[in-house]
């Protein structure tokens, strides 16, 4: 029954519908489809853990595997309050097409605990990250599934995570899982990894456009991870960011800061806390303009990269992009809503997308799963050399496509995805 009332937002749905139009433009029978639109493997379990006062509080904790046709499955564990299988289902989806269209041999892969990690003590946490182990070690490991860090994880819970699978299987396998600090395992460059592929893909659509990065201007929401070294490098290759947005935790609003002249990073970073938020006293009194959150997208500037969450910029918004604007790059994972992107691929703006721009991120990753599993680490200088090659060589394919077929981008970019699955799949007797 059609109750009247809109349906709330159903990531897995979305996810499921991109697939199928793309499915539909390449034809695929319906075995494939039907194996391609729905995950392979799903765990759902309950993790007990002892509180800190001694009683026990079960959680639920969720592992999605999409698809391991092209190697084994990669991806984040999120702690958070409302997470859903159906969240976590659509993101292994996704993160088996970043995996694909940037050709780094895995799959894609998910988990998420429900649990708000404020209200849990450090000990607390420790113990769900080893029942978080303990329930899914026969399903994971360096040569089946790998784990990262997202929404509310950080390096010390892959630790735990690690040392309790460690001491479970008796050996040392570094390579179970990524996101670890540098010198217990992590890789140098992971930190600057996504914001610098952000702009290696940008840099690689300028000299499409015929654009110097001299010559251009940028605007970025967010000011976190992906959004501060997306900025660093960009202001290296030449560019000016003349205005940058974050989410203001006193006021609980977003601002935007503006500086016509270009932001000085060096000076942000000092106002800035660990949540990527600016100080708004300190930044008006060195002299930012102060603007509305969505300010950052109606810049005269000639670049725009959304680095902070999704469906930032959707359909009551989009008309304030500025004309001058000639490209923009997701930083951050879906940051335009359907409808929003329907008018920038009708106003002809070039859209490097989620799935290609910020795949600098699981790239990393993977290379420090290769630097793990031969216990052997590389310099910083050989991991962003790797990381410009791999991902250079991707948008390069993408936008060869994109010309060839007269395509948008983000669909060139989930053809060659799907593509690559598909066959993997069918290589393997699969369908
Ligand atoms: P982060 O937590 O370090 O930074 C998030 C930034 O967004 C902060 O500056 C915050 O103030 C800002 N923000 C939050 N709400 C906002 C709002 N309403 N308006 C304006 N700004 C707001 O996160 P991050 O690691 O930089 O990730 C940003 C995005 O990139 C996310 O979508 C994430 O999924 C995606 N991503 C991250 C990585 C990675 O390696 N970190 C990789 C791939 C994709």
């Amino acid at each position: 029954m059609n109750s009247g009332r809109p349906k709330p937002y159903n990531s897995f749905e979305t996810a499921q519908e991109q697939f199928d139009a793309v499915a539909t433009r390449l034809g695929l029978d319906t075995g494939t489809r039907e194996l391609l639109r729905s995950p392979l493997r799903e765990y759902s379990f309950a993790i007990p853990v002892r509180m800190d006062d001694g009683s026990v509080r079960v959680f639920r904790g969720f592992r999605v595997q999409h698809n391991d046709a092209r190697g084994p499955c990669k991806g984040g564990i999120r702690f958070h309050p409302l997470e859903t299988l159906d969240t976590v289902r659509a993101l292994a989806m996704w993160m088996t097409w970043k995996c694909a269209v940037v050709d780094i041999p895995l799959g894609g892969g998910k988990g998420g605990i429900i649990c708000d990690p404020h209200n849990l003590s450090l000990a607390e946490q420790e113990r769900l990250c080893r029942g978080f182990v303990r329930q899914v070690v026969r399903n994971v490991g360096p040569t089946l599934d790998v784990p990262a860090p997202d929404v509310m994880t950080s390096g010390q819970h892959m630790l735990w995570m690690l040392d309790e699978f460690e001491a479970i299987r008796g050996e040392h396998l570094p390579g179970f899982i990524t996101g670890k600090p540098v010198g217990l395992g992590g890789s140098l460059g992971r930190t600057e990894a996504t914001g610098y592929g952000v702009v290696f893909t940008i840099r690689e659509t300028l000299r499409e456009l015929g654009l110097r990065a001299e010559d251009t201007r940028a605007s970025v929401q967010g000011f976190g991870n992906v959004a501060q070294y997306a900025i660093e490098l960009l202001m290296q290759l030449g560019g000016t960011v003349t205005c940058v947005s974050c989410w203001d935790q006193k006021d609980q609003v977003a601002y935007s800061y503006r500086r016509r002249s270009g932001v000085d990073l060096a000076e942000l970073r000092s106002i800035t806390d660990r949540f990527g938020g600016i100080d708004s006293k300190r930044a008006r009194e060195l002299g930012y303009e102060v603007l509305d959150g969505d300010a950052w997208l109606e810049q005269e500037v000639e670049i725009l990269i959304p680095a902070a969450l999704e469906n930032q910029i959707h359909i009551d918004n989009v008309d304030r992009i500025a004309p001058t604007v000639r490209l923009i790059a997701e930083g951050a994972n879906g940051p335009t809503g359907p409808r929003a992107d329907a008018v920038i691929r009708e106003r002809g703006i070039f859209m490097i997308p989620d799935l290609l721009a910020n795949s600098g991120g699981v790239t990393c990753s993977y290379f420090e799963q290769v630097q793990s599993n031969m216990n052997y680490y590389w310099s910083r200088d050989e991991v962003l050399g790797k990381l410009d090659l791999k991902m250079t060589s991707a948008f390069r394919a993408v936008a060869e496509l994109a010309q060839r077929e007269n395509l948008y981008m983000r669909d060139a970019a989930y053809v060659i995805a799907v593509t690559r699955v598909a066959q993997a799949s069918r290589d393997r007797g699969w369908v």
